[in-house]
Protein backbone atom coordinates (compact mmCIF):
# COMPACT_ATOMS: atom_id res chain seq x y z
CA UNK A 1 0.00 0.00 0.00
CA UNK A 2 1.24 3.63 -0.42
CA UNK A 3 0.37 6.80 1.80
CA UNK A 4 -0.23 9.82 -0.15
CA UNK A 5 1.98 11.95 -1.65
CA UNK A 6 2.46 14.82 -3.82
CA UNK A 7 4.81 14.87 -6.78
CA UNK A 8 6.20 18.61 -8.33
CA UNK A 9 8.49 19.09 -10.73
CA UNK A 10 11.05 21.27 -10.33
CA UNK A 11 11.94 24.20 -12.12
CA UNK A 12 15.28 22.28 -13.20
CA UNK A 13 12.77 19.43 -14.28
CA UNK A 14 13.37 16.75 -11.58
CA UNK A 15 10.70 15.24 -9.66
CA UNK A 16 10.63 16.26 -6.04
CA UNK A 17 7.90 13.92 -4.18
CA UNK A 18 6.98 14.30 -0.46
CA UNK A 19 5.55 12.03 1.99
CA UNK A 20 2.68 13.08 4.72
CA UNK A 21 5.56 13.05 6.86
CA UNK A 22 7.52 15.89 5.31
CA UNK A 23 10.12 13.55 4.31
CA UNK A 24 10.82 13.59 0.45
CA UNK A 25 12.87 11.70 -2.23
CA UNK A 26 14.08 13.07 -5.72
CA UNK A 27 12.90 10.55 -8.27
CA UNK A 28 13.55 10.28 -12.10
CA UNK A 29 10.31 9.82 -14.15
CA UNK A 30 10.52 5.82 -14.68
CA UNK A 31 10.78 5.43 -10.73
CA UNK A 32 7.98 7.88 -10.07
CA UNK A 33 6.15 5.89 -12.51
CA UNK A 34 7.11 2.84 -10.51
CA UNK A 35 6.13 3.83 -7.04
CA UNK A 36 2.39 5.04 -8.66
CA UNK A 37 1.96 1.56 -10.33
CA UNK A 38 4.03 -1.28 -9.41
CA UNK A 39 6.24 -0.68 -6.73
CA UNK A 40 7.74 -4.16 -6.47
CA UNK A 41 9.43 -3.47 -9.45
CA UNK A 42 11.42 -1.07 -7.47
CA UNK A 43 15.46 -1.08 -7.07
CA UNK A 44 15.26 -2.45 -3.07
CA UNK A 45 17.64 0.29 -2.10
CA UNK A 46 14.69 2.57 -3.21
CA UNK A 47 12.09 0.85 -2.07
CA UNK A 48 13.57 0.68 1.46
CA UNK A 49 14.11 4.34 1.40
CA UNK A 50 10.16 5.22 0.68
CA UNK A 51 9.12 2.80 3.13
CA UNK A 52 11.52 4.62 5.49
CA UNK A 53 9.81 7.66 4.33
CA UNK A 54 6.46 6.95 4.74
CA UNK A 55 5.97 6.38 0.98
CA UNK A 56 4.71 2.87 1.31
CA UNK A 57 3.94 0.90 4.20
CA UNK A 58 1.47 -1.79 4.66
CA UNK A 59 -2.11 -0.25 6.64
CA UNK A 60 -1.90 -3.41 9.19
CA UNK A 61 1.54 -2.07 10.20
CA UNK A 62 0.80 -0.31 13.49
CA UNK A 63 4.48 0.87 14.42
CA UNK A 64 4.79 2.55 11.53
CA UNK A 65 1.29 4.15 11.51
CA UNK A 66 2.22 5.04 15.03
CA UNK A 67 5.22 6.61 14.37
CA UNK A 68 3.94 8.51 11.53
CA UNK A 69 1.60 9.93 13.97
CA UNK A 70 4.28 11.12 16.58
CA UNK A 71 6.29 12.63 13.46
CA UNK A 72 2.68 14.70 12.56
CA UNK A 73 2.68 15.82 16.08
CA UNK A 74 6.05 16.70 16.54
CA UNK A 75 5.74 19.30 13.51
CA UNK A 76 2.41 20.98 14.46
CA UNK A 77 3.54 21.60 18.41
CA UNK A 78 4.28 25.46 17.56
CA UNK A 79 0.31 25.38 16.93
CA UNK A 80 -0.66 23.00 19.19
CA UNK A 81 0.77 24.06 22.45
CA UNK A 82 -1.04 27.25 23.00
CA UNK A 83 0.56 31.04 22.33
CA UNK A 84 4.59 31.59 22.83
CA UNK A 85 4.39 34.58 21.34
CA UNK A 86 3.47 37.56 22.49
CA UNK A 87 4.03 40.96 20.94
CA UNK A 88 2.95 43.67 23.20
CA UNK A 89 2.61 47.20 21.02
CA UNK A 90 3.64 49.84 24.06
CA UNK A 91 3.34 53.16 21.24
CA UNK A 92 3.57 54.37 18.52
CA UNK A 93 5.56 57.28 19.16
CA UNK A 94 8.63 56.90 16.66
CA UNK A 95 10.95 60.24 15.68
CA UNK A 96 11.50 58.37 12.45
CA UNK A 97 9.80 58.75 9.37
CA UNK A 98 10.56 55.40 7.56
CA UNK A 99 9.95 54.95 3.94
CA UNK A 100 8.08 51.51 4.43
CA UNK A 101 6.57 52.65 7.85
CA UNK A 102 3.91 49.66 8.60
CA UNK A 103 2.00 51.64 10.96
CA UNK A 104 1.16 55.29 11.15
CA UNK A 105 4.05 57.17 14.14
CA UNK A 106 2.97 59.18 16.29
CA UNK A 107 5.08 62.11 18.03
CA UNK A 108 2.87 63.11 20.86
CA UNK A 109 4.09 62.04 24.41
CA UNK A 110 1.06 60.79 25.59
CA UNK A 111 -1.40 59.55 22.53
CA UNK A 112 -1.50 56.17 20.76
CA UNK A 113 0.76 54.60 23.93
CA UNK A 114 -0.51 51.65 26.22
CA UNK A 115 -2.48 52.70 29.42
CA UNK A 116 -0.28 50.79 32.50
CA UNK A 117 -3.76 48.99 33.55
CA UNK A 118 -4.46 47.94 30.19
CA UNK A 119 -0.61 46.48 29.92
CA UNK A 120 -0.80 44.94 33.75
CA UNK A 121 -4.01 43.32 32.30
CA UNK A 122 -2.28 42.36 29.48
CA UNK A 123 0.50 40.65 30.99
CA UNK A 124 -1.64 38.84 33.18
CA UNK A 125 -3.21 37.42 30.09
CA UNK A 126 -0.19 35.94 28.82
CA UNK A 127 0.13 33.43 31.63
CA UNK A 128 -3.46 31.55 30.35
CA UNK A 129 -1.33 30.88 27.71
CA UNK A 130 -0.48 26.98 28.68
CA UNK A 131 2.53 27.02 26.53
CA UNK A 132 5.82 26.28 28.54
CA UNK A 133 8.05 28.50 26.79
CA UNK A 134 6.70 32.35 26.75
CA UNK A 135 8.84 35.31 24.52
CA UNK A 136 7.02 38.78 25.40
CA UNK A 137 8.31 40.59 22.22
CA UNK A 138 7.79 44.77 22.83
CA UNK A 139 6.94 46.13 19.70
CA UNK A 140 6.56 50.24 18.52
CA UNK A 141 6.20 52.73 17.72
CA UNK A 142 9.77 52.68 18.95
CA UNK A 143 9.37 51.37 22.35
CA UNK A 144 12.62 52.91 24.04
CA UNK A 145 10.45 56.38 24.07
CA UNK A 146 8.47 54.70 26.42
CA UNK A 147 11.09 52.35 28.70
CA UNK A 148 8.91 53.05 31.77
CA UNK A 149 6.07 50.93 30.29
CA UNK A 150 9.02 48.15 28.95
CA UNK A 151 9.98 48.17 33.14
CA UNK A 152 6.68 48.02 33.97
CA UNK A 153 5.80 44.61 32.08
CA UNK A 154 9.26 43.06 32.53
CA UNK A 155 9.09 43.14 36.03
CA UNK A 156 5.08 41.91 36.55
CA UNK A 157 5.88 39.27 34.24
CA UNK A 158 8.57 38.23 36.04
CA UNK A 159 7.07 38.02 39.08
CA UNK A 160 4.01 36.73 38.45
CA UNK A 161 6.82 33.89 36.68
CA UNK A 162 8.03 32.95 40.11
CA UNK A 163 5.35 30.73 40.40
CA UNK A 164 4.50 30.19 37.36
CA UNK A 165 7.82 28.77 36.25
CA UNK A 166 8.00 29.02 32.52
CA UNK A 167 10.73 29.60 30.24
CA UNK A 168 10.92 33.75 29.66
CA UNK A 169 11.95 35.38 27.09
CA UNK A 170 11.54 39.10 26.29
CA UNK A 171 12.59 40.87 23.35
CA UNK A 172 12.70 45.01 23.05
CA UNK A 173 12.31 46.33 19.45
CA UNK A 174 13.88 49.73 19.03
CA UNK A 175 16.04 51.71 16.92
CA UNK A 176 18.02 51.59 20.00
CA UNK A 177 18.78 55.46 19.50
CA UNK A 178 17.84 56.02 22.91
CA UNK A 179 19.59 53.10 25.03
CA UNK A 180 21.29 54.06 28.06
CA UNK A 181 23.42 52.92 30.71
CA UNK A 182 20.49 52.44 32.96
CA UNK A 183 18.43 50.40 30.15
CA UNK A 184 21.28 48.33 29.69
CA UNK A 185 21.47 47.75 33.46
CA UNK A 186 18.28 46.72 33.43
CA UNK A 187 18.17 44.52 30.28
CA UNK A 188 21.39 42.95 31.41
CA UNK A 189 19.69 41.57 34.90
CA UNK A 190 16.55 40.34 33.26
CA UNK A 191 18.33 38.74 30.14
CA UNK A 192 16.60 41.38 27.67
CA UNK A 193 16.60 40.59 24.21
CA UNK A 194 17.07 43.52 21.39
CA UNK A 195 16.19 43.45 18.17
CA UNK A 196 16.55 46.68 15.78
CA UNK A 197 16.79 47.35 12.26
CA UNK A 198 19.85 47.72 9.68
CA UNK A 199 18.96 47.74 6.01
CA UNK A 200 21.99 48.25 4.86
CA UNK A 201 25.08 50.42 4.54
CA UNK A 202 24.50 53.80 6.25
CA UNK A 203 22.98 55.61 2.49
CA UNK A 204 20.96 53.24 2.16
CA UNK A 205 19.32 52.77 5.48
CA UNK A 206 19.33 56.13 6.19
CA UNK A 207 17.49 56.58 2.68
CA UNK A 208 15.25 54.29 4.29
CA UNK A 209 14.51 55.33 7.62
CA UNK A 210 15.13 58.87 7.62
CA UNK A 211 15.52 61.39 10.91
CA UNK A 212 15.32 65.03 11.67
CA UNK A 213 19.41 64.65 12.15
CA UNK A 214 19.66 62.56 9.09
CA UNK A 215 21.86 59.82 11.38
CA UNK A 216 19.49 57.11 11.43
CA UNK A 217 22.38 54.16 11.03
CA UNK A 218 24.96 56.43 13.08
CA UNK A 219 22.74 56.45 16.35
CA UNK A 220 21.39 52.51 15.85
CA UNK A 221 25.14 51.60 15.33
CA UNK A 222 25.98 53.77 18.98
CA UNK A 223 23.17 51.62 20.34
CA UNK A 224 24.53 48.44 19.34
CA UNK A 225 28.06 49.14 20.32
CA UNK A 226 26.79 50.25 23.71
CA UNK A 227 24.67 47.25 24.41
CA UNK A 228 27.03 44.86 23.09
CA UNK A 229 29.67 46.47 25.65
CA UNK A 230 27.42 46.38 28.19
CA UNK A 231 25.02 43.61 27.94
CA UNK A 232 26.23 41.26 26.38
CA UNK A 233 28.04 40.50 23.00
CA UNK A 234 25.55 38.23 21.32
CA UNK A 235 22.30 40.81 23.03
CA UNK A 236 21.22 42.34 19.85
CA UNK A 237 19.87 40.95 16.63
CA UNK A 238 19.00 42.82 13.53
CA UNK A 239 16.28 42.39 10.57
CA UNK A 240 16.61 44.23 7.38
CA UNK A 241 13.79 45.40 4.93
CA UNK A 242 14.39 44.86 1.00
CA UNK A 243 13.47 47.80 -0.90
CA UNK A 244 14.03 48.64 -4.64
CA UNK A 245 17.46 50.53 -3.41
CA UNK A 246 18.51 47.30 -2.23
CA UNK A 247 18.16 44.98 -5.15
CA UNK A 248 20.98 45.93 -6.76
CA UNK A 249 23.64 45.20 -3.69
CA UNK A 250 22.86 42.46 -1.97
CA UNK A 251 26.35 41.85 -1.46
CA UNK A 252 27.26 45.20 0.14
CA UNK A 253 24.56 44.32 2.21
CA UNK A 254 25.39 41.34 3.63
CA UNK A 255 29.12 42.47 4.08
CA UNK A 256 27.43 45.33 5.99
CA UNK A 257 25.81 42.70 8.24
CA UNK A 258 29.43 40.50 8.67
CA UNK A 259 31.48 43.84 9.47
CA UNK A 260 28.92 44.85 12.04
CA UNK A 261 29.81 41.26 13.55
CA UNK A 262 26.57 39.42 13.15
CA UNK A 263 26.45 36.07 12.31
CA UNK A 264 23.31 35.63 10.36
CA UNK A 265 21.13 38.11 8.17
CA UNK A 266 17.39 37.58 7.65
CA UNK A 267 16.80 38.44 3.74
CA UNK A 268 13.22 40.20 4.53
CA UNK A 269 10.74 40.96 1.76
CA UNK A 270 9.13 44.28 1.75
CA UNK A 271 5.73 44.08 3.63
CA UNK A 272 2.94 46.04 1.83
CA UNK A 273 0.86 47.27 4.93
CA UNK A 274 0.88 50.77 5.52
CA UNK A 275 3.09 53.21 4.09
CA UNK A 276 5.11 50.68 2.35
CA UNK A 277 1.87 50.38 0.37
CA UNK A 278 1.28 53.87 -0.46
CA UNK A 279 4.65 54.04 -1.48
CA UNK A 280 5.27 50.75 -2.99
CA UNK A 281 5.59 52.69 -6.70
CA UNK A 282 9.38 53.41 -4.78
CA UNK A 283 10.19 51.19 -3.28
CA UNK A 284 8.29 47.88 -4.58
CA UNK A 285 9.49 44.99 -6.76
CA UNK A 286 8.11 42.26 -8.35
CA UNK A 287 9.15 38.20 -6.97
CA UNK A 288 10.67 37.59 -10.13
CA UNK A 289 12.96 41.44 -8.96
CA UNK A 290 13.43 39.89 -5.15
CA UNK A 291 14.35 36.36 -6.22
CA UNK A 292 17.40 37.58 -8.36
CA UNK A 293 18.34 40.00 -5.36
CA UNK A 294 18.36 36.69 -3.00
CA UNK A 295 20.13 34.46 -4.94
CA UNK A 296 22.85 36.82 -5.39
CA UNK A 297 22.91 37.43 -1.63
CA UNK A 298 22.63 33.79 -1.12
CA UNK A 299 25.78 32.56 -2.73
CA UNK A 300 27.38 35.34 -1.34
CA UNK A 301 26.36 34.42 1.89
CA UNK A 302 27.18 30.38 0.98
CA UNK A 303 30.67 31.53 -0.12
CA UNK A 304 31.50 33.31 3.05
CA UNK A 305 30.81 30.52 4.67
CA UNK A 306 32.88 27.96 2.41
CA UNK A 307 35.83 30.48 3.00
CA UNK A 308 35.48 29.65 6.93
CA UNK A 309 32.94 32.14 8.17
CA UNK A 310 29.97 31.03 9.80
CA UNK A 311 27.03 33.20 8.83
CA UNK A 312 23.58 32.14 7.98
CA UNK A 313 20.37 33.36 6.19
CA UNK A 314 17.59 33.22 8.62
CA UNK A 315 14.50 32.66 5.66
CA UNK A 316 16.52 29.76 4.20
CA UNK A 317 17.07 28.60 7.94
CA UNK A 318 13.43 28.85 8.66
CA UNK A 319 12.20 26.55 5.34
CA UNK A 320 15.22 24.11 5.55
CA UNK A 321 13.96 23.30 9.13
CA UNK A 322 10.31 22.68 7.27
CA UNK A 323 12.44 20.30 4.98
CA UNK A 324 15.38 18.47 7.05
CA UNK A 325 14.12 18.48 11.25
CA UNK A 326 11.92 16.04 12.62
CA UNK A 327 11.06 19.17 14.74
CA UNK A 328 9.53 22.31 14.21
CA UNK A 329 11.56 25.47 14.83
CA UNK A 330 9.08 27.64 15.50
CA UNK A 331 8.70 30.15 13.24
CA UNK A 332 4.92 31.27 13.29
CA UNK A 333 4.50 32.54 10.04
CA UNK A 334 5.22 29.08 8.04
CA UNK A 335 2.75 27.21 10.30
CA UNK A 336 -1.22 25.68 8.63
CA UNK A 337 -3.31 26.06 10.18
CA UNK A 338 -2.32 29.33 10.93
CA UNK A 339 -0.17 30.44 13.84
CA UNK A 340 -1.37 33.91 14.01
CA UNK A 341 -3.79 33.42 17.13
CA UNK A 342 -2.65 29.58 17.57
CA UNK A 343 1.48 30.51 18.38
CA UNK A 344 0.97 34.22 18.53
CA UNK A 345 -1.18 37.23 19.40
CA UNK A 346 -0.46 40.96 19.71
CA UNK A 347 -1.67 43.17 22.45
CA UNK A 348 -2.21 46.42 20.63
CA UNK A 349 -1.72 49.95 22.58
CA UNK A 350 -5.77 50.29 21.90
CA UNK A 351 -6.92 47.99 24.32
CA UNK A 352 -7.56 45.41 22.07
CA UNK A 353 -6.10 41.52 20.92
CA UNK A 354 -4.79 40.81 17.39
CA UNK A 355 -3.66 37.41 16.25
CA UNK A 356 -0.87 39.37 14.42
CA UNK A 357 1.45 42.09 13.78
CA UNK A 358 0.11 42.22 10.90
CA UNK A 359 -3.04 41.99 11.59
CA UNK A 360 -2.93 45.23 14.47
CA UNK A 361 -1.09 46.63 11.32
CA UNK A 362 -4.13 46.66 9.16
CA UNK A 363 -6.12 47.79 11.94
CA UNK A 364 -3.60 51.11 11.86
CA UNK A 365 -5.26 51.34 7.81
CA UNK A 366 -8.90 51.24 8.87
CA UNK A 367 -9.06 47.63 8.76
CA UNK A 368 -10.06 46.39 12.36
CA UNK A 369 -12.06 42.69 11.18
CA UNK A 370 -9.06 40.63 12.64
CA UNK A 371 -9.70 41.85 16.42
CA UNK A 372 -10.25 38.98 18.63
CA UNK A 373 -11.64 40.67 21.61
CA UNK A 374 -10.50 42.91 23.61
CA UNK A 375 -7.45 43.09 26.32
CA UNK A 376 -8.41 41.30 29.76
CA UNK A 377 -11.26 38.66 27.93
CA UNK A 378 -10.37 35.03 28.29
CA UNK A 379 -7.73 33.45 26.36
CA UNK A 380 -10.40 30.51 25.49
CA UNK A 381 -12.79 33.80 24.29
CA UNK A 382 -10.37 34.86 22.05
CA UNK A 383 -9.63 31.06 20.44
CA UNK A 384 -13.48 30.19 20.06
CA UNK A 385 -13.74 33.48 18.62
CA UNK A 386 -15.28 33.63 14.76
CA UNK A 387 -12.36 35.94 13.63
CA UNK A 388 -9.80 33.10 14.89
CA UNK A 389 -12.01 29.90 13.57
CA UNK A 390 -12.58 31.75 9.74
CA UNK A 391 -8.61 31.79 10.42
CA UNK A 392 -8.08 28.52 10.69
CA UNK A 393 -10.75 27.68 8.30
CA UNK A 394 -8.47 29.69 5.47
CA UNK A 395 -5.54 28.41 6.48
CA UNK A 396 -5.88 24.49 7.07
CA UNK A 397 -3.80 23.47 3.87
CA UNK A 398 -4.67 20.04 2.97
CA UNK A 399 -8.41 21.90 2.66
CA UNK A 400 -7.50 24.35 0.57
CA UNK A 401 -8.40 24.48 -3.11
CA UNK A 402 -4.52 24.65 -4.67
CA UNK A 403 -2.78 23.73 -1.11
CA UNK A 404 -4.27 20.54 -1.58
CA UNK A 405 -2.08 19.14 -4.44
CA UNK A 406 0.25 21.37 -3.37
CA UNK A 407 3.83 19.29 -2.25
CA UNK A 408 4.57 22.13 0.05
CA UNK A 409 1.38 21.64 2.02
CA UNK A 410 3.08 19.49 5.13
CA UNK A 411 5.63 22.39 5.40
CA UNK A 412 2.97 25.70 4.45
CA UNK A 413 -0.44 27.07 4.35
CA UNK A 414 -2.11 30.28 3.21
CA UNK A 415 -1.73 33.31 4.89
CA UNK A 416 -5.30 34.83 5.04
CA UNK A 417 -4.00 37.87 6.93
CA UNK A 418 -1.86 38.96 4.12
CA UNK A 419 -4.38 37.56 1.58
CA UNK A 420 -6.74 39.81 2.93
CA UNK A 421 -4.41 42.72 2.77
CA UNK A 422 -3.47 41.99 -0.87
CA UNK A 423 -7.04 40.61 -1.78
CA UNK A 424 -9.52 41.93 0.31
CA UNK A 425 -10.92 38.50 1.08
CA UNK A 426 -8.91 36.04 3.56
CA UNK A 427 -10.42 32.71 1.19
CA UNK A 428 -8.67 34.44 -2.19
CA UNK A 429 -7.39 32.13 -4.43
CA UNK A 430 -3.93 30.70 -2.76
CA UNK A 431 -2.02 30.63 -6.31
CA UNK A 432 -2.68 34.08 -7.16
CA UNK A 433 -0.97 35.77 -3.15
CA UNK A 434 2.30 36.78 -3.17
CA UNK A 435 2.28 34.53 0.31
CA UNK A 436 2.35 31.35 -1.94
CA UNK A 437 3.98 32.24 -4.78
CA UNK A 438 7.23 33.74 -2.86
CA UNK A 439 6.93 30.30 -0.48
CA UNK A 440 6.42 28.65 -3.59
CA UNK A 441 9.76 29.49 -5.24
CA UNK A 442 11.92 29.71 -2.19
CA UNK A 443 11.05 25.86 -1.81
CA UNK A 444 11.86 25.07 -5.12
CA UNK A 445 15.30 26.83 -5.03
CA UNK A 446 16.21 25.13 -1.95
CA UNK A 447 15.37 21.62 -2.89
CA UNK A 448 17.02 21.92 -6.18
CA UNK A 449 20.03 23.34 -3.95
CA UNK A 450 19.58 19.93 -2.20
CA UNK A 451 19.08 18.09 -5.19
CA UNK A 452 22.75 19.08 -6.17
CA UNK A 453 23.79 16.71 -3.50
CA UNK A 454 27.10 18.92 -2.52
CA UNK A 455 28.17 17.21 0.08
CA UNK A 456 29.18 20.73 1.91
CA UNK A 457 26.30 22.30 1.27
CA UNK A 458 23.84 19.27 2.63
CA UNK A 459 25.95 20.13 5.92
CA UNK A 460 25.40 23.19 6.28
CA UNK A 461 21.78 23.08 5.73
CA UNK A 462 21.27 20.82 8.47
CA UNK A 463 23.30 23.04 10.50
CA UNK A 464 21.21 25.98 9.41
CA UNK A 465 18.36 23.59 9.65
CA UNK A 466 18.85 23.26 13.77
CA UNK A 467 17.85 26.48 15.59
CA UNK A 468 20.06 26.37 18.74
CA UNK A 469 19.28 28.35 22.33
CA UNK A 470 21.65 31.44 21.47
CA UNK A 471 20.11 31.41 17.67
CA UNK A 472 16.85 30.73 17.55
CA UNK A 473 14.83 31.48 14.45
CA UNK A 474 13.63 35.35 14.60
CA UNK A 475 9.90 35.18 16.30
CA UNK A 476 7.92 36.37 13.66
S1 LIG B 1 0.45 28.43 0.31
FE1 LIG B 1 1.17 27.90 -1.75
S2 LIG B 1 3.22 26.99 -1.40
FE2 LIG B 1 2.14 27.00 0.56
S3 LIG B 1 1.12 24.98 0.65
FE3 LIG B 1 -0.37 26.41 -0.22
S4 LIG B 1 -0.13 26.18 -2.46
FE4 LIG B 1 1.72 25.33 -1.48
Amino acid sequence: MFFPFYARRLPDSHFLAVSRSGDYVFLGEEDLHKLTTAPQELELDRLAELQSKFFLGSPTRQGSLRLLASKLLAKRETILNGPSLHLIVLTLQCAHTCRYCQVSRSLGSLGHSMEPATLAAACEMIFESPSKSITVEFQGGDTLLRFDLIKFAIEKITERNLQEKRHLRFVVSSTLHQLDERMCDFFKQHNVYLSTSIDGPARLHNKNRPTPTRDSYERTINGINMARDLISPDVVSALMTTTRDSLLIPEEIVDEYVHLGFREIFLRPLSVYGFARRNFEHLGYSLSEFSLFYERAFEHILQINREGGDFREVMASVFLNKILSPFDGGFVDLQSPTGAGLAALAYNYDGFVYPSDEARMLAEMGDTSFRLGAIGETLDALLNSEVQQNLIRASTSPRIPGCDQCAYNSYCGPDPISAKNQAGDIFAAVHLTDHCRRNMWLFDFLFMKLHQQEKWFLDLAFQWANPTPEREFCCA
